[in-house]
């Protein structure tokens, strides 16, 4: 068998992988928020990284490597189990990493491998499928942080963060490492996160010229999506005094900056820490008060000094972030352990350095979208090449799991890189074509939409559920984003195609929106319903009907009717117009359920996820089941009155109708007629020959008085069988 698969690898013309380089250590260096345009190997031209850029002079760089969800905790979750948002559970930050479930370390140490994992994780839960960790907790600190340790105590150390987990991770293979297994060290720094505390031997590293700007510093987010300009992360106006930069004492230009977060790394420092801090930023601070109190700075120059602030700070923790790569890569060399240890170097996402007027990430253009992928595998990977293939966070999962010549498990969503490896200049024919992205931290800090996209070699499509726009870029043309040409006549066929391949990809991933909790809380009136909702459902309500706008219009058009049937039979209405099965998932994961004690649940859901976006019946009805199953858990003992969704439209062919229809057929299944009970009350509104009268929903999709009337009249038996 061995003699033909060597056989095998001579024919092709393949590098023999097992002999050379069976079973190779992998050393995971990994950053968060380090942007390619902050690396030299990508053509850096603020900085220079001449350690992490030895990975590319000796092993490969991908300029197309892109996340999956550009945010810190996702996209650690991504990673390590080689699968998207919605399949591993960690949508977004706050979210709970489930650590019972597979990952590349786990099947790695089942393997054999030694695994161990320093420095920040922030997954919420602790580490699972290591012999050794050590973490931060959440995100950590820059000066004298304190790491979680595997007994769960928390231990401080004395220095700087990014050293500190360098020296951890030398220690380790220096001292703890088992030299008769190989390794999988996962040595994951804060840098260069926010707030961005360089080390004081970096202070004023950046001093001697000004940080070249960016074209787009001063972006007026014309020809893109209004949502745009709702962000919350720009240099001009969401810069924190104390926090982001670095003044001390009270806010004495609330115009210019936020005032209300202190800057903890200052309050962390020891004494000498201290005074080199004030040495290096104090002079510099006072110059600022004063130019600005003489009235010398216009908006654009403050706008200017920030992100020259911002830049020097951010390259700052980046430099001890390269000193690190350096001092292991020697490591390696001294030790010989080099020849068989593969060296990542990658970061959680990219990051806006000014573009865009922007800091932060979460969008998917071009600077956030794109993480640093670098990889030296000395006799695998030829020295110096240079990939653009399409590869994404998903991926390393897989690829480590290969090299280490474990089976890939057949749900990782991901794919192996290791044949562009052998050949980074020609990928497979059959590699993938193009990339899915989705983003779902609404609703939070920074104030980013959800979104989700593809994104090919040239172009990119976006989608916005909230406005029900899209987006179409030609990165050829328009490289920094600045037009969207969704609705140009010269793009229309390429829009189409864009959009096929968005749903294939959709369908492909296994992505069902309907299914995937989702907060409207970016929206004022939602977020002030919700909040009121939540506190009536303090009292135990004994009749819930959970819905949309139809089931909301019992406080408008229906009251009447509500006050005849529900006033003194304790109810509580939870429709929110416009919801779709997936903000109902959000509300009542959140809360809304009345301290789970209600009798009753009259549920009607779903005509919104037909709407215009027209979702697969079976889509939507996978929602409905997910909220059925949510009040099991959480409300064991209410009995669910489950109604098919209301007809909409004159017509009885009308495509939104039969959309709602094909809904109906699959959940009256969910029926048990024992907790579950449907009613479809299609007959009680529509006319004999199908028809939807004027006079039960004026506008074909909402009901009148007479028809809100009809809707209580036909559940009432039901009602009264079920105890109310
Ligand atoms: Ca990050």
């Amino acid at each position: 068998m061995q003699r033909l698969l060597l056989l095998a690898i001579v024919c092709l013309g393949l590098s023999p992988l097992s002999a050379a380089t069976s079973r190779p250590n992998i050393l995971f260096i990994f950053s968060d928020d380090h942007a390619l345009q902050a690396i030299g190997a990508y053509g850096s031209r603020i900085n220079q990284t001449p350690n992490i850029d030895r990975l590319a002079h000796e092993g490969a760089l991908f300029a197309n490597s892109f996340c999956a969800n550009s945010i810190c905790g996702p996209s650690r979750a991504c990673i390590l189990t080689g699968k998207h948002s919605h399949r591993n559970g960690f949508l977004r930050n706050g979210n709970r990493f489930d650590g019972a479930q597979p990952t590349f370390p786990k099947q790695l140490r089942h393997a054999g491998y030694q695994t161990v994992m320093l420095g920040k994780w922030h997954l919420e839960t602790n580490p699972t499928g290591f012999d050794y960790w050590e973490v931060l907790p959440d995100q950590g600190n820059y000066y004298n942080p304190d790491f979680i340790q595997m007994d769960g105590s928390r231990k401080r150390y004395d220095g700087y963060c990014t050293d500190l987990i360098t020296e951890k991770a030398l220690h380790w293979l220096q001292a703890e490492r088992d030299p008769d297994k190989p390794f999988l060290l996962m040595c994951q720094h804060k840098a260069p996160h926010r707030n961005w505390a360089p080390a004081p031997r970096h202070f004023g590293l950046f001093h001697d010229l000004p940080v070249p700007e960016p074209d787009t510093l001063f972006d007026d987010y014309a020809g893109r999506s209004a949502l745009l300009k709702e962000n919350e992360m720009s240099i001009d106006r969401h810069f924190y005094w104390a926090h982001d930069m670095k003044f001390h004492g009270d806010n004495l230009f609330p115009d210019f900056f936020l005032s209300g977060i202190p800057n903890a790394e200052y309050r962390r420092m020891n004494e000498a820490q201290r005074r080199d801090w004030d040495a290096h930023y104090e002079p510099l601070n006072q110059r600022f008060i004063d130019q600005m109190r003489a009235g010398q700075l216009s908006r654009a120059d403050v706008v200017r000094w920030k992100y020259q602030r911002y830049l020097q700070d951010y390259l700052g923790c980046i430099a001890a972030v390269d000193d690190g790569v350096g001092q292991l890569l020697d490591y390696l060399d001294t030790s010989g352990l080099a020849t068989n240890t593969v060296v990542i170097y990658s970061s959680d996402q990219g990051f806006y350095l000014g573009e865009h007027g922007w800091y932060d990430k979460r969008w998917m253009f071009e600077e956030s979208l794109k993480m640093p992928f670098l990889i030296r595998w000395p006799g695998v990977i030829a020295p110096g090449k240079r990939s653009h293939a399409l590869i994404q966070n998903i991926d390393y999962a897989p690829t480590f799991l290969e090299m280490a010549g474990v089976e890939i498990p057949r749900d990782i969503q991901g794919r192996s890189l290791v044949p562009l490896l052998r050949r980074p200049d020609q990928p497979p024919a059959d590699w993938r074509d193009a990339i899915y992205y989705a983003y779902y931290e609404n609703a939070a800090v920074h104030n980013v939409p959800i979104h989700d996209g593809v994104r090919t070699d040239r172009y990119k499509l976006l989608f916005f559920p909230r406005t029900g726009e899209w987006q179409l870029f030609d990165l050829v043309t328009d490289p920094q984003e600045l037009r969207s040409r969704h609705a140009d006549p010269a793009y229309a066929g390429i829009l189409n195609g864009l959009q096929k391949r968005y749903r294939d990809l959709r369908q492909f991933y296994e992505v069902n929106p309907a299914v995937i909790p989702a907060t409207r809380g970016d929206e004022t009136w939602w977020r002030e319903r919700y909040q009121a909702v939540d506190e009536r459902a303090r009292n135990d309500a004994d009749l819930l009907f959970i819905g949309d706008s139809i089931t909301q219009g019992w406080e408008s058009t229906g009251q009447q009717v509500w006050n005849n049937y529900y006033h003194r039979r304790n109810a509580l209405n939870l429709g929110f117009s416009g919801d779709r099965t997936e903000h109902v998932i959000w509300r009542l994961t959140q809360g809304n359920l009345a301290n789970g004690k209600a009798k009753v649940a009259v549920v009607m859901i779903g005509t919104n996820n037909t709407g215009h976006r027209m979702q697969d019946p079976r889509e939507t009805a996978a929602g409905i089941q997910r909220i059925l199953n949510l009040l099991q858990e959480r409300s064991p003992n209410t009995k669910i009155l489950l109604l098919g969704i209301f007809p909409r439209a004159e017509q009885p062919f009308d495509e939104a109708r039969l959309n709602n229809v094909a809904i109906n057929q699959v959940i009256r299944r969910f029926a048990d007629e024992q907790r579950v009970f449907f009613r479809d009350l299609s007959d009680v509104f529509l006319n004999p020959d199908g028809t939807l009268p004027k006079t039960v929903m004026p506008d074909s999709l909402h009901l009148s008085p007479e028809g809100y009337q009809r809707w209580a009249e036909a559940i009432e038996p039901t009602l009264k069988e079920l105890g109310i």
